[in-house]
């Protein structure tokens, strides 16, 4: 039986962090409610498109799903459960900010079956976390630290930010210790990046100059942001912690199942508003528009906003581009095995391209990012892509018949 990974993604937010480009909405809890029962019946009606196939994790995903009222967060993992073939040691993630956890949720969290809570904390740094204008207390942990020691919750993720404004060596170090120390077994250590649309990216890409004056509040440059993730990234091996993706240290260097699934490109089923699907080389996202998804949650064609079925080349490209996420990155041996083909084309020249510019590495027939590629992960995916779409597009014009629309899964 197929695996299955189930995203829920759950768009509200306390307000908008500055550094934030994701679909957030502002609500009250009579909000969240209708979204929940939102979800139940979307879930009702995706489940004979996943038949077959058996649910090896599920994550809720933000926005910030730790404001979803705890009973309307067990309803929809009943409601998963009595649709869905679900694992019964499925990985159930949560993402989670500490300001955001009561002893009341905890204990429903931990009845409806969530048992991994991925902490959104960013920096330990009073200075920094203003600079990124989070929508929650940096203090938070404090508390956060005393309730989940209290509740035995040992399944504990946390997120830190390299490359944040005046940010050094010595206070991402600060960081590090502090989520080791707050019972973190995971450590994503990921790239802030300059989304356009955001407040940071107006705040810094506009006016640089604004800030060059300001040791505590410079962008820092790109050596010195790759001078991090390299310290970053020793501190954490030096501590125990193994890499097993390109952003995420494991104390126990075991990669959870919903983790795996950004690695192995499995089936996956996203539910809610803005989030998207791949099911048998369908590519599907759903609608962004939150008053059209929770009026029409029930009808699965009305909310979809935009499908594709993959080509040969960018099924390729996906799988490609989810195993150089992981730390071990891809062969050529497993690639044909998985397509009963060898590599295409133009994803070789591009990976080539990407090994002359340093960011990748082929040892034998395995390929994978270095340090520096791994810093510029979505800009390789991003290559890798318009090298799919290049083909794509001649391929059509080569003629309908020398490109087949076939599906991705094998
Ligand atoms: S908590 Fe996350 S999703 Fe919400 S506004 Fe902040 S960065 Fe965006």
């Amino acid at each position: 039986m197929n695996e299955l990974h189930v995203d829920l993604s759950f768009p509200y937010c306390p307000r908008r962090c500055d550094y934030c480009d994701s679909l957030v909405a502002t609500g009250r809890v009579a909000d969240f409610e209708r979204y929940a029962d939102a979800l139940v019946r979307e879930l009702r009606a995706a489940a004979p498109e996943a038949r077959g196939r058996i649910v090896m994790s599920v994550r809720f995903s933000g926005g910030s799903p730790v404001l979803m009222p705890p009973k309307a967060l067990a309803r929809v993992m009943d409601e998963l459960r009595n649709a869905f073939e679900v694992a019964p040691d499925a990985d159930a993630a949560l993402q989670a900010t500490c300001a955001g956890l009561s002893f009341d949720a905890l204990g429903h969290y931990r009845k409806a079956g969530i048992t991994f809570l991925e902490l959104g904390q960013e920096t330990f740094d009073g200075v920094q976390h203003d600079a990124l204008g989070l929508c929650y207390p940096m203090n938070s942990y404090i508390d956060a630290r005393q309730l989940l020691t209290f509740c035995s919750w040992d399944g504990l993720g946390m997120s830190l930010l390299y490359g944040l404004p005046g940010q050094n060596r010595v206070n991402l170090s600060t960081s590090i210790v502090n989520a080791v120390g707050f019972g973190a077994r995971e450590i994503a250590l990921a790239p802030l990046r300059l989304r356009p649309g955001s407040a940071l990216h107006e705040r810094y890409a506009e006016h640089p100059e604004r800030f060059d004056a300001l040791p505590r509040k410079a962008w820092p440059t790109d050596d010195e942001r790759l001078a991090l993730r390299a310290a970053g990234e020793e501190q954490l091996v030096a501590g125990g912690f193994t890499r097993v993706t390109q952003h995420l240290f494991s104390a126990d260097g075991t990669l959870r199942a919903s983790q795996r699934a950004r690695c192995d490109d499995v089936d996956r089923l996203g539910v809610g508003a803005g989030a998207w699907s791949k099911l048998d080389g369908v590519v599907s996202r759903s609608t962004g528009d939150l008053t059209r998804y929770l009026a029409h949650a029930e009808d699965v064609r009305a909310i979809t906003a935009a499908a594709d079925v993959l080509t040969p080349v960018e099924a390729s490209c996906r799988y490609v581009a989810g195993r150089l996420f992981a730390a071990e990155g891809f062969s050529h041996t497993e690639h044909e095995r998985r397509f009963g083909a060898s590599l295409p084309v133009p994803l070789r020249a591009e990976l080539e391209r990407l090994a002359e510019a340093g960011w990748a590495t082929c040892e034998g027939d395995r390929w994978k990012l270095t340090c520096e590629g791994g810093h510029r992960y979505d800009d390789a995916v991003r290559r890798l892509a318009a090298a799919a779409q290049a083909e794509k597009e001649a391929a059509g014009h080569r003629g309908a018949g020398a490109s087949p629309r076939v599906a991705a899964s094998a």
